[in-house]
């Protein structure tokens, strides 16, 4: 009688197909931490997951930061940025970071997944194209369907494509947006070659640099500084702050004439609660803090080598990232939960990655790596991943999954 199809129904069917598929996503809860080491499911297991790449989220400067401006500021910002939830805190970050970057402004936003859709959805009218790299961050694509672009990826870090389809599409205003370090694979864009594609396509370059900034470039400026450019060559950055930093939130760098779009224009930053002002004050703690410890930045990178040594010595398949992503390819879903059982077993947190975050038939370990983790914690991981390669499963012949 009724012909309607029923949303619940619908939703239950397609959670179902992922459990078939080995795609089904468990949400553990961590209920201690301690250093690196955190307890799931009453198991202890060495954290090599975190994206807290210099340590920073433990650090006490950031503790204290929070405590004081909790004293000053309390819990919450009250109101949106434009209705008087703009607080010092949150204004003396954004200076900051402008000065430290060499930007000439910063804009704070909750997340780096909001700035990402505030930025596209601002600077991209339905008529525009927006070109993006496949392997782009889901936030990234999601902001362009949200502007109604039109919207073409291009294959991997084939920036030849990238410019074709540009080249291809002349009478559109158009945005060039890539990853600056790829989330799931660790490598780097060029950015010196993606910036002349900009520039000779005419096409307004957006550089999400959420896994560069901490990590590359002298104190950490990021993928851009790394290069030895900035804004006359990228005029709009996205840093977020939940990662090597420590903290939570991301800042939009670029032009004045960008960032004050922004603040006229972005519905992701008109209307939402400004962040807590303790939490502003622990990412200002935090950029303080990384360009005071320069160890931090080193010891990653020394940890980094010593991994990818040590683990493409074992014969795993390791990915071209010179970063704190560290995947390890496995190929087929139900495999690489196997793995990150395996290792579990052993002690260590390093989850399978698999469809839709990564392409299908190219789940992998996601291990990522911190300055925090110590020597004899990264051979542990190491002696690990050997005894791995010795059990059964890893060496029979996988279908695509
Ligand atoms: C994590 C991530 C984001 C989102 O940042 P959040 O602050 O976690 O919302 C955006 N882009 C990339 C590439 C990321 O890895």
């Amino acid at each position: 009688m009724n012909q309607r199809p029923l949303v619940a129904d619908r939703l239950r069917q397609s959670v179902a197909e992922r459990e078939a598929a080995s795609l089904r996503r468990q949400l553990r809860t961590v209920t201690a931490q301690q250093g690196n080491w955190i307890w799931v499911d009453g198991q202890r297991l060495l954290n090599f997951a975190s994206n807290d790449y210099l340590g920073l989220a433990q650090a006490p400067e950031l503790a204290a930061a929070m405590q004081q401006a909790i004293q000053t500021w309390g819990s919450g910002a009250t109101a949106a940025h434009l209705l008087g939830g703009h607080r010092e805190p949150h204004a003396a970050l954004e200076r900051y970071a402008a000065q430290w970057l060499g930007y000439p402004r910063a804009l704070l936003f909750s997340t780096g997944y909001m700035a990402n859709l505030a930025v596209l959805d601002t600077c991209l009218q339905s008529h525009d194209l927006c070109v993006q790299d496949r392997l782009n961050h889901a936030c990234l694509l999601d902001g362009a369907r949200l502007a109604g672009a039109h919207l073409k990826r291009y294959r991997h870090q084939d920036l030849a494509h990238a410019e074709a389809l540009l080249a291809a599409d002349p009478e559109r205003a158009a945005m060039l947006v890539s990853d600056a370090v790829f989330s799931m694979d660790g490598d780097q864009v060029d950015v010196r070659a993606i910036t002349a594609v900009a520039e000779r396509q005419q096409a307004l370059l957006f550089l999400d640099d959420a896994h560069g900034f901490g990590v590359l470039g002298r104190e950490g400026r990021g993928t851009v500084a790394a290069a030895g450019l900035g804004v006359e060559s990228v005029p709009l950055q996205m840093l977020t702050l939940g990662k090597a930093m420590g903290s939570f939130g991301a800042l939009v760098v670029g032009t004045d004439a960008l960032i004050d779009a922004l603040v006229q224009l972005a519905r992701p930053f008109l209307f939402t609660t400004a962040m807590p002002p303790a939490v502003a004050a622990a990412s200002l703690a935090a950029m303080q803090t990384a360009r005071a410890e320069p160890w931090r930045q080193e010891t990653l990178h020394r940890r980094i080598d010593v991994f990818r040594t040590e683990v493409a010595g074992l014969g795993y398949t390791l990915m071209a990232s010179q970063t704190a992503i560290q995947p390890i390819l496995i190929g087929e879903a139900g495999k690489a939960l196997q793995c990150a059982a395996a290792l579990a077993e052993r002690g260590f947190y390093a989850p399978a990655i698999r469809y839709p975050t990564v392409p299908k038939g190219e789940a992998r370990l996601r291990i990522t790596l911190s300055a925090s983790h110590t020597e004899a914690e990264l051979a542990a991981l190491i002696e690990a991943l050997r005894q791995l390669n010795d059990q059964s499963f890893m060496n029979e012949p996988s279908a695509a999954g």
